[in-house]
């Protein structure tokens, strides 16, 4: 070691945070495979880092943008400028970031419903959308749904492998097809995540059947885990959720719509109300973290890259299903573990839950979530109430008894929460210790 911190002070601190050697020399090693690709990351979040940083000096941010207004929120510059910025970075004509939107899906319900009209269909290309999202849509029934308003939605679903149903989709498109969303993570299912090459392929496909169908992208989880984003390749609206990616960790709350001028026009007009569009919404005080949680993002998201890798790698060594598999390039930051047990989805949620900077010593216990049909736990400790950039992990209790996790606000953290997890998976008996011991004496060095 040519530094001041030796290698026993450091698995000293891990253990005074319940990590065992043996689970500590297992991440090691582990690491020592991962390099390359971590290198990959950081190149990634550079890059971003600069393309953040040109739009703010572009757009002119300066100290008064950080004031916010209140009441009717005329004349605020800081949001204005805000929004200027969003479109630097995505590269889009206009971009709505507010406060007022309440969630990633309200974002897209906004997007969706100001930019349909009754008569129109809803295509979405890529099988089906986020579990919140049939509400919207009204796969199922729901007051206030697309279906109330007369909006049709048609659904063409992703082949065996994953692939586009190219000729399903062409079938697909008719002259009532007006919109297609794309959702570009694959949230909660077992799909693979889009990139934003394929997205891009996928709408130069759609505008060359019909030119006019609006293309908009679910971007949530998708955000600065590439070079370039979803607008960049032809997607009319990209819509997101600032508890999320682009919210730094520090954004307590809010959603973005950035795209075409006109998409965006017609979402403000319904987010605030016709005739006041855009020029109405008082920023509060939302915009210091506004700005700093988008400056952040870039290296918060490539953290949280890092976390999703190490723990497919981890877990993947033990005889465990993951998704993305560890080889794999990621386009957003959820990974996913199949137990097959119950036990072990518990135990990986409680290890993340005592791994908290907030309520670490509180265990997670399933619950009957409203809208699912069965347990689900939960495991989050964080700063902002829901938020899943930070370190979270979450699964219902059925088969394949999957964990879902993602976030983490430094790569650090990560790290810390998924030793805690396999630890605590460990312990319980989730997996038998002698694999460790079998991986440790296989890559020739003595077990501790
Ligand atoms: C999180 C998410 C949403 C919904 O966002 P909320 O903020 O939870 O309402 C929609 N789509 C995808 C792919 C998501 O990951």
């Amino acid at each position: 070691m040519t530094n001041d911190l030796s290698q026993e002070s450091m698995r000293d601190m891990y253990a005074s945070m319940g990590i065992s050697e043996k689970i500590y020399e297992y991440g090691e090693r582990t690491l020592q495979t991962l390099e390359k690709r971590f290198l990959q990351i950081d190149k990634r979040a550079e890059y971003n880092q600069l393309k953040v940083v040109k739009a703010m000096q572009d757009c002119k941010v300066s100290e008064a943008c950080l004031l916010g207004t209140t009441g009717y929120g005329y004349n605020d510059l800081g949001r204005e400028t805000l929004e200027a910025v969003y479109a630097a970075v995505f590269h889009a004509e206009d971009a709505l970031v507010r406060p007022q939107i309440t969630c990633g899906t309200h974002a897209l319900a906004l997007a969706l419903m100001s930019n349909l009209r009754p008569g129109d269909e809803l295509l979405s290309p890529v099988g089906k959308p986020y579990d919140t999202l049939e509400e919207v849509i009204g796969i199922r029934e729901s007051k206030g749904s697309l279906k109330e308003y007369g909006i049709s939605y048609r659904q063409v679903d992703l082949k065996e492998d994953g692939s586009f149903d190219w000729e399903g989709i062409r079938a697909a498109i008719g002259p009532k097809t007006r919109l297609a969303t794309i959702q570009r993570s694959k949230g909660y299912q077992t799909r693979p995540t889009l990139s934003v090459a394929q997205i891009g392929e996928l709408i130069a496909f759609i505008k060359g059947i019909k030119p006019d169908v609006i293309c908009m992208v679910d971007n949530c989880y998708g955000e600065f885990t590439e070079t370039i984003e979803p607008t960049d390749v032809g997607a009319d609206m990209c819509v997101g959720s600032l508890i999320k990616n682009p919210g730094g960790g520090l954004a307590p709350i809010g959603g973005y719509i950035v795209g075409k001028k006109e998409c965006v026009e017609n979402a403000a007009y319904r987010l605030t109300s016709p005739g006041l569009g855009k020029e109405v919404g008082a920023s509060l005080n939302a915009l210091p973290s506004f700005y700093q949680g988008l400056f952040l993002a870039p290296t918060v998201t490539a953290g949280a890259l890092k976390g999703a890798i190490f723990a497919a790698n981890l877990y993947e060594k033990l005889g465990f299903k993951v998704v993305p598999d560890g080889q794999t390039m990621r386009h957003d930051i959820i990974q996913a573990v199949e137990f097959g047990t119950p036990e072990g989805l518990i135990a990986f949620c409680e290890g993340i839950q005592y791994a908290a900077p907030v309520d670490s010593f509180v265990t997670p216990e399933p619950w009957d979530m409203p809208g699912y049909d069965s347990q689900v736990i939960m495991a989050a400790g964080a700063f902002v109430s829901g938020s899943s950039i930070e370190l979270s992990a979450d699964g219902p209790l059925k088969p394949p008894y999957a964990v879902y996790f993602q976030g983490g606000l430094t790569w650090q953290h990560a790290k810390f929460g998924i030793l805690k997890s396999l630890q605590r998976c460990m312990d319980k008996g989730v997996f038998p210790r002698e694999k460790i011991d079998a991986f440790l004496s296989d890559s020739g060095q003595t077990v501790v």
